[in-house]
């Protein structure tokens, strides 16, 4: 898209230990201008990980963000943690509304859409997930899908610097499968219609990234698509070789 700075980002998803902080550091250290003035690079370890993932990454251009949060700023939530906690580690970013919070945690559009705007209230930007499962493919609901979780998840007040979207296809996660090239374009030129027609000019301008069985091999097809902003990445996240691999394809 236009001028828009492409993000590369991480998911760790329940992986990752104070051992695999060394690749943080080596992704902190391969995160290097000039690439990181014209694209982004973000990785989202486990909440247990995030404070000294921030130390680490203080002198790169590295981001670092968490994998949720709650939609409240403190209170009786056991187990769950805040945006403002997110923001106080230095995190930048976190994603809402992963398809397996949508699964695990029941989570829905209304449930996602409060969790970015308190996402947006700490000051950070966030990424909200979105994305058909094989059933709804198979019954050719895709783009009623994204319609839907894109009008219900995203804030009224969304911009382009506070919000992300990524599209993942729920059947592609972790699958090793991913759509054809046509089919991402379809589905990323149909929710950048979508988003104009909400948000106007930011509209235009608020990322769309891709997600689903990205890896080295792939990512440079995945990303030269027209309205594919950049990755939303899993597996291939969790060593910094592969990571930097593929930010390195553009
Ligand atoms: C994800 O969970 O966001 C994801 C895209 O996973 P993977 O890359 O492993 O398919």
């Amino acid at each position: 898209t236009p001028d828009v700075r492409p993000l590369v980002a991480g998911n760790w998803k329940m992986n990752g230990t104070r051992e695999s902080l060394s690749e943080i550091k080596a992704m902190a250290q391969g995160v290097l201008q000039p690439l990181s003035e014209r694209v982004e690079a973000l990785i989202c370890p486990p909440a247990t990980l995030l404070y000294v993932a921030t130390a680490l990454a203080t002198d790169s251009p590295l981001q670092i963000g968490a994998q949720d949060c709650h939609a409240k700023q403190s209170g009786a939530h056991t187990g769950d943690i805040s945006a403002e906690m997110i923001a106080d580690c230095f995190g930048t970013y976190v994603i809402v509304g992963h398809s397996e919070r949508r699964q695990d945690h029941r989570e829905t559009d209304a449930v996602v859409r409060a969790k970015a705007q308190a996402a947006h209230e700490a000051g950070l930007a966030a990424i909200v997930c979105v994305g058909e499962t094989a059933d709804q493919r198979d019954a050719y609901e895709t783009l009623e899908v994204l319609k839907r979780q894109i009008f219900g998840s995203l804030p009224d007040d969304s911009t382009a610097d506070d919000t992300v979207v990524a599209y993942e296809p729920v059947w592609a996660i972790g699958t090793g499968l991913t759509p054809t090239a046509a089919d991402v374009a379809v589905a990323h030129a149909f929710m950048r219609a979508e988003l104009v027609e909400r948000f106007g000019e930011e509209g235009r301008r608020m990322r769309i990234l891709y997600g689903g069985s990205v890896k080295p091999s792939n990512a440079a097809e995945l990303m030269a698509i027209e309205n594919v902003d950049g990755a939303l990445i899993g597996g291939a996240s969790l060593k910094a070789a592969d990571f930097l691999a593929i930010y390195g394809v553009y």
